[in-house]
This record gives structure tokens, C-alpha cells and sequence, in this order.
């Protein structure tokens, strides 16, 4: 069956103009995938899922937004798109962008982008430029741009990138029949907290479908909300919340708040033993995906939140592919190679 992508299916829902074009590479749909194994070592006693936003076209939970604000600039004679990005916004800007028939213009912090998502872009046709410093660097530099060009910028300060991501929650809820009563989720420029809790509450107030506790997690050495002021050179394995100035931060910690819950930060090798465990369960997603759900051990760990009897969705953000090196840097490092014979394979057998 063909999915008909979010802007058609939730398009009622959505604050989007009537100008705005509805574009579709058929994004959303993701599954909410139970992880029973997880959550028994988690300590057990609660249902786990996880939302596999690594399944949308570009491999992340950006398609979702950039389908609205691409097909709302499009939608208004807009022929060039421009972004700063960790990584993912700048793979699913360009796709955007190349199914609308316009321009991609994405600025990168150099050295410090993911190499499948460095691919993506130029795969999709995006014009990539590398800027010395930080995200936080290359986003100023392109709302410099947009005060002075005719380029319409795409980053999550947009707010149809909101409205696009928060078709997530809404799926959430139309598969459990509810919302959960926690959702963990990672941070880095905050717009993907503020969507969902954002799309909770527009259920909850047309359906009384029930508003989640949020666990919004960082990584240690990108933890502005945590720490209450920004990092000026942030530094986590996790390169896409490695943000130290969150656009959206004000809003993500008043959602938080608002939900009765938290924004917490994990270290690192807490940030990787999560992906490891996340993938031993079948689910491999890129380094910051599992922030969330390190945050959830973290929290159940020092009896922080106690999960018996909940419901929990935690969102991974990401496809494992999207970041090949952190798997291949240590698992990879020794493979043993030999030659083709029996004899030399029994070690293993
Ligand atoms: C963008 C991104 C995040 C962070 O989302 P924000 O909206 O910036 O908080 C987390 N994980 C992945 C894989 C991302 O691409």
C-alpha cells in the first residue's frame, strides 16, 4: 500500500499555510517497535518502545519537518533552501529540496559531520559548504544569510518544521490508542521536543488522548539546559545534538517542565553502551538516537522515575548507517582475516 507521507495525512492537523505544497517522499509511518529484552534490563515490570525514526526516506525524524518547510517555502516562490546542520537536516533539506525541483544551499561545521550524512547531502544534490567552528557558528552565519538573501531558511527556528515533526506524537498516539506516560527523547537544538509536545497537546485537547512525561536527554558535553547556559564548544560522540546554544531551549525546557518531567544529560560510553544494547535487540541507530534512552537507564538506574506498570516510547532519531565510523572506530578495529580453509576458521566455530 502506498503511505501517503505526513503533510496528506495530518494535514488538518497542521498550522501550515494554504500556499504550501505538499510534498511527499513518503516520510512517517515509522514503526513503534516493542523491546521487551531492553526493558527487562532496564529492571522490568513496564512496556518499552521505541519510535524507529531511522526509517523515514532520509533516515531521520528531519524528514518529517523538512516535507512542511520546504514545501511551504517552495509553496511561496522560494528557488533556494538554506540550513545549517549537524548532519541530518542538511541530508533531508537537500532530498527536500531536490524532489521540489530548487536549491539546497547547507552549511556543515567542519569535520565534524557524520559520513553518511555527509553523502546524503551531496548525493541529493545539496551545494555544501564547510564553516570553521560549531553548529551554533554556521547557524548564526545563516540567519545572517537570510537577512540579506532571498533564501529561505529551513533550520528548526522555521516553525513549519515544528508543525511537520510533531505528526510524530500523533502517530505515537494513534498506535497506542493513548500517549504514553513518559517519552524519552534526545536533544540538541530542541526543535524535536517542542514538536512532540506540541502534537501531545493538540490530541489531548481534540481527543483527551493523555500528555506524556518528557525525559529530554543530553549529552554531557553538549548540555546548555542542563547546566542553564550555553557551551561554547561542545564536544559528544553524539555529533547531532552536539549543539550548545539550542534554538528552541527556552520552549524545550518549559515543555518539560510543563509535562512534569526533565531535561537530563548521559555521558558518552552511556550514550554508546545504549546503541549497543539498542542494537543486540535488532534496532541499530546512530550514536545520539540512543541519548534518550540512556537517559531513561540513567534515571530508573538512581531510582529517578520508576517505570513499573508505565508505558514508555522512546524516540530514536536515527538509522545506524547514518554514522558508520562510530561502530567501525572500536568494533571494527580487529577483524580477523584468514585464509580459506576450515582449519583456520575452527576458533570461531
Ligand atoms: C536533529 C537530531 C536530534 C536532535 O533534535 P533537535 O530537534 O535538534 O533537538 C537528535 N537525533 C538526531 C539523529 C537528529 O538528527
Amino acid at each position: 500500500m502506498r503511505r501517503p507521507g505526513i503533510l496528506a495525512r495530518y494535514w488538518e492537523w497542521l498550522d501550515l499555510p494554504e500556499h504550501t505544497v505538499p510534498l511527499s517522499l513518503s516520510e512517517g509511518d515509522t514503526p513503534l517497535i516493542p523491546m521487551p529484552r531492553l526493558a527487562e534490563a532496564l529492571g522490568g515490570g513496564f512496556e518499552l518502545f521505541v519510535k524507529y525514526e531511522g526509517l523515514n526516506p532520509t533516515g531521520s525524524f528531519k524528514d518529517r519537518g523538512l516535507a512542511a518547510a520546504v514545501g511551504e517555502a517552495v509553496g511561496r516562490g522560494a528557488r533556494t533552501v538554506i540550513c545549517a546542520s549537524t548532519g541530518n537536516t542538511a541530508a533531508a533539506t537537500a532530498a527536500y529540496a531536490a524532489r521540489a525541483g530548487v536549491r539546497a544551499l547547507v552549511l556543515v561545521p567542519e569535520g565534524k559531520i557524520a559520513r553518511g550524512k555527509l553523502a546524503g547531502a551531496l548525493a541529493y544534490g545539496a551545494q555544501v559548504v564547510q564553516v570553521r567552528g560549531s553548529f551554533d557558528h554556521a547557524l548564526a552565519l545563516v540567519r545572517e544569510a537570510v537577512a540579506h538573501y532571498p533564501v529561505a531558511l529551513v533550520n528548526s527556528i522555521n516553525p513549519y518544521r515544528l508543525q511537520g515533526q510533531q505528526t510524530a506524537a500523533f502517530e505515537i498516539v494513534d498506535a497506542l490508542g493513548r500517549a504514553p506516560d513518559w517519552l524519552a527523547i534526545p536533544v540538541g537544538n530542541a526543535g524535536n521536543i517542542t514538536a512532540y509536545w506540541m502534537g501531545f497537546r493538540a490530541y489531548h485537547r481534540a481527543k483527551g488522548t493523555g500528555l506524556p512525561r518528557l525525559l529530554g536527554v543530553q549529552a554531557a558535553g553538549a548540555a546548555p539546559l542542563v547546566l542553564g547556559h550555553p557551551v561554547e564548544n561542545p564536544e559528544t560522540v553524539a555529533t547531532a545534538i552536539r549543539i550548545g546554544k539550542p534554538a528552541r531551549g527556552a520552549e524545550a525546557l518549559a515543555a518539560a517542565r510543563e509535562s512534569g518531567g526533565r531535561i537530563i544529560a548521559v555521558p558518552d560510553e552511556e550514550i554508546l553502551a545504549m546503541q549497543r544494547l539498542l542494537a543486540a535487540e535488532g534496532v541499530w541507530v546512530e550514536p545520539a538516537s540512543a541519548a534518550g534512552l540512556a537517559g531513561l537507564a540513567a534515571e530508573i538506574r538512581r531510582a529517578a522515575l520508576d517505570p513499573r506498570g508505565k508505558t514508555i516510547v522512546a524516540v530514536v532519531t536515527g538509522h545506524g548507517l547514518k554514522d558508520p565510523d562510530a561502530v567501525l572506530r572500536t568494533a571494527g578495529a580487529d577483524l580477523p582475516t584468514i585464509e580459506p580453509v576450515l582449519d583456520a576458521l575452527t576458533p570461531w566455530l
